[in-house]
């Protein structure tokens, strides 16, 4: 729709960065849902970051407590 970029927005405030999920090159300067490109890579990273963090039991406290015979390594 509209060009994310300003131009007349001057060179040195004019930051453009790469969407951490699509890559696509958005400009920092206005963008609302930074450092992505927009709402929906945003929430698509964060939702994969959490279910991420789902499927790793770090809080398994198979795993959690160390051998306390070996605690000093
Ligand atoms: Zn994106």
């Amino acid at each position: 729709m509209s060009h994310p970029v300003d131009p007349q927005t001057p060179a040195i405030s004019l930051l453009i960065l790469d969407c951490p999920h699509c890559a696509t090159k958005t400009a920092w300067q206005g963008n609302a849902h930074r450092p992505f490109c927009s709402a929906r890579c945003k929430l698509i990273d964060l939702g994969a970051w959490a279910t991420e963090g789902y499927s790793i039991p770090v809080d398994d406290p198979h795993f959690a407590q160390p051998d306390e015979h070996e605690n000093d390594v």
